[in-house]
């Protein structure tokens, strides 16, 4: 069992999930987070702490694909464990549907 993020995190990258997480497991992109599923231990105070409600168990439905494309970045991008500056126009782009593929980018973001 794990928790993943999904694409309402892009462009949104608030970032207050990664202050919470008690094994440091987010990895950060460019333009969003992943979760490691090998590393989350499924503890779920991330959930509510993320405004647009990107982040979801692996157990809700539709989750398979996230689930691959969290372990493929948590693999490519440096890890995060300190919340930063949110982008500008994040509120902009909290609740737009369907962000994947059209605003992500697969390029690592900074990490700590
Ligand atoms: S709190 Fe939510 S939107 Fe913000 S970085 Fe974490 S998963 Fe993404
Ligand atoms: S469920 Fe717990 S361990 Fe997994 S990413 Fe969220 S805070 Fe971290």
């Amino acid at each position: 069992m794990t928790y993943v993020v999904t694409d309402a995190c892009i462009r949104c990258k608030y970032m207050d999930c990664v202050e919470v997480c008690p094994v440091d497991c987010f990895y950060e992109g460019e333009n969003m987070l992943v979760i490691s599923p090998s590393q989350c231990i499924d503890c779920g105070v991330c959930e509510p702490e993320c405004p647009p409600e990107a982040i979801h168990p692996d157990s809700d439905p539709g989750m398979e694909g996230w689930v691959k494309f969290n372990a493929e970045y948590a693999e490519k991008w440096p890890n995060i464990f300190m919340k930063k500056d949110p982008p500008t126009d994040a509120a902009e782009w909290d609740g737009v549907p369907d962000k994947y593929p059209a605003q992500f980018s697969e390029d690592p973001g900074e990490g700590d």
